[in-house]
């Protein structure tokens, strides 16, 4: 009892000098001053320049070498630049758990504007690897996909899977390993996906050839349309 009081105590101690301390910015460090300011004012502005870029590019189809017929669409909320890149790095690598509003935030602004183009029965997340989720205990697409269904009131279908590997990759022969990258999912829950129009999310889209070959499956499992929305694409 007496050990609870006195770490209540500390505890409320902590959380009074911590008003105290100085923030610093999730992307450069700066100071920012006091209070639970995530960004220093260079990074916010520079962060809504990248997202006005994205909404300004060519659709993210054109950059890719994925071939994404029979795709709704492929759609980005941010280049994969400086500051969406650190503070993505920050969350999924560096447990800056401060990054996942802010993210979640460009995530949903950018699915409020597509809605009136695009608008989803549900959302799938595309799973990570079990293993790397493991060793790093964080999942941004299925964070984002969960933002973006409750601020949308659409439910998060998590019908893809990934089976763990059988062997280690080094032991694969490397016509194994590319047989199993990118395209080792596997579709679950298909009563949910069936004549559904689907968004499918990740984090990041480089090739797109990961994102097409989970599409191309929910599309093999009788979904009706199936459309991606990244967080950021690389060049
Ligand atoms: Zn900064």
């Amino acid at each position: 009892m007496r050990d609870m009081l006195l770490l209540g105590m500390r505890r409320g101690l902590e959380e009074i000098l911590d008003l105290f301390s100085d923030r610093r910015c999730l992307v450069c460090d700066a100071i920012t001053g006091f209070g639970p300011i995530a960004l220093c004012r260079g990074c916010a502005r520079a962060l809504l320049a990248e997202r006005l870029a994205a909404a300004l590019a060519p659709p993210a189809a054109a950059a890719l070498d994925a071939d994404l017929s029979g795709l709704a669409g492929v759609w980005a909320a941010a280049n994969y630049a400086s500051p969406v890149r650190e503070l993505l790095l920050g969350f999924k690598h560096h447990g800056r758990f401060a990054a996942l509003p802010i993210l979640a935030a460009l995530f949903c602004q950018r699915f409020r504007s597509l809605r009136p183009q695009y608008a989803p029965d549900i959302i799938v997340p595309v799973p990570r690897a079990f293993l790397r989720y493991l060793r790093r205990g964080t999942d941004l697409p299925a964070c984002l996909a969960r933002a973006a269904g409750d601020r949308f009131r659409i439910p998060v279908v998590r019908a893809l899977r990934r089976p763990p590997a059988a062997a280690p990759q080094t032991r694969k022969t490397r016509a194994r390993r590319l047989k199993l990258a990118p395209g080792a999912f596997r579709a679950r829950r298909r009563r949910s996906i069936a004549g559904k129009t689907i968004l499918l999310v990740d984090d990041v889209l480089t090739t797109g050839a990961t994102a097409v070959a989970a599409a191309r499956l929910l599309l093999g499992a009788g979904a009706a349309r199936v459309g991606v929305l990244v967080l950021a694409r690389g060049s």
